[in-house]
């Protein structure tokens, strides 16, 4: 392929040189990668800070840190514009704008076929196997593509192009449709956020959850019609009497939220199900099986989106659907302190780098 003059050779990029607290991220300059085939060049825009796949891969936790060679360049979902393809793309051209679904699945196992990537047994992730996009430019695999729409920010489209598709499967599993209940546990982080906000759009009724008082007034604003503390005693009682005392029809926990799951029995209603989506911790917990069964109640698990989730998403962003991005706002070279506040809890909504 041949670059544009307009590419330069070299760029800026925020590497990860060892593991460590968020003073290890460095400023640097580095060759700009060149698409090899299937793959496309995109010239970030804008890139998201996550606890996952961030935060803990920067300090050498689990789950990804084992996956890492360092040095390394971390970010997964970001937003950008195509400036260069390798060969053998035709699905995107050079000029469009682009959002990164940054789990990469192989495209050729029986579950890629059937459309069902969540199941691929060769998943990677851009930001911890392959080198991610903080950085001014990221080579990426075109099926990881999707335009963006008119209308909304590179920042509004940063939050929701991993979060928004992994929160439209999480809904299509919960089944959750417009006037039916739905709790979401952990409801003050990026992605919780996301599912209140994208089941609001659906017209769903939604009690958030949260240990932080001062997110209550943000997820109201967000449209949740209660806000309680899923640590509270009376916790249980309170979702019973607001369900008129029948219980949520569905539940997305993405963190296994203890107290929900053990009185899970009185918070579902009949027939309902809960939705397990990242599992903190140990995440073993305790279960009322007699209570579940009799009630008809189901436990489905949400590993991550399908390419059909991503289509489905832009689809809903033109109908306005927008996701919370914290209000702070931070360039590339300010990794550090964008590291610092998504650690330190002071965010509401995606974090996220602007790179100029
Ligand atoms: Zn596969």
């Amino acid at each position: 392929m041949t670059i544009p003059v307009t590419i330069p050779a070299e760029m800026t990029a925020v590497v990860l040189p060892g593991f460590g607290g968020p003073e290890v991220l460095t400023t640097g300059r580095l060759p700009v990668p060149e698409p090899q085939a299937g793959e496309v060049l995109v010239r970030v825009r804008a890139v998201s800070v996550g606890r996952t796949l961030d935060l803990a891969t920067r300090a050498g936790r689990r789950p990804f840190a084992n996956a890492v060679r360092l040095p390394h360049l971390l970010g997964a979902d970001h937003v950008g514009e195509v400036v260069a393809v390798g060969a053998e793309v035709r699905e995107v051209s050079p000029g469009e704008r682009v959002a990164v679904f940054p789990v990469l699945s192989c495209g050729r196992c029986a579950a890629c076929d059937q459309g069902l990537q969540e199941r691929c047994g060769g998943l990677e992730l851009l930001g911890v196997h392959r080198p991610g996009a903080y950085a001014q430019f990221c080579a990426v695999p075109q099926s990881a593509v999707a335009r963006v729409p008119e209308g909304i920010s590179d920042r509004q489209a940063c939050a929701l192009a991993l979060n928004g598709a992994v929160a439209h499967r999480q809904l299509e599993v919960a089944d959750v449709g417009a006037g039916d209940w739905l709790l979401v546990p952990a409801a003050g982080g990026a992605l919780g956020s996301a599912v209140v906000a994208m089941a609001v759009h659906r017209g769903v009724r939604v009690i958030a959850g949260t240990r932080r008082p001062w997110k209550h007034d943000r997820l109201l604003q967000l449209g949740a019609e209660l806000v309680l503390d899923t640590s509270d005693a009376e916790f249980a009682a309170q979702v019973v009497a607001a369900t008129g005392g029948a219980g949520v029809y569905a539940v997305v926990d993405n963190v296994v939220d203890a107290p929900v799951w053990r009185d899970l029995g009185q918070v579902l209603a009949t027939g309902g199900t809960v939705v397990c989506s990242g599992a903190l911790d140990d995440a073993r917990i305790e279960l009322d099986l007699r209570a579940m069964y009799l009630r008809s109640q189901s436990i489905r698990t949400v590993r991550t989106a399908r390419t059909a989730d991503v289509e489905a998403t832009w689809k809903e962003v033109v109908t306005g659907l927008r996701v919370p991005v914290d209000e702070a706002r931070f360039t590339l070279t300010s990794a550090v302190e964008a590291h610092r506040r998504l650690e330190s809890d002071d965010s509401f909504g995606r974090v996220v780098l602007t790179v100029e």
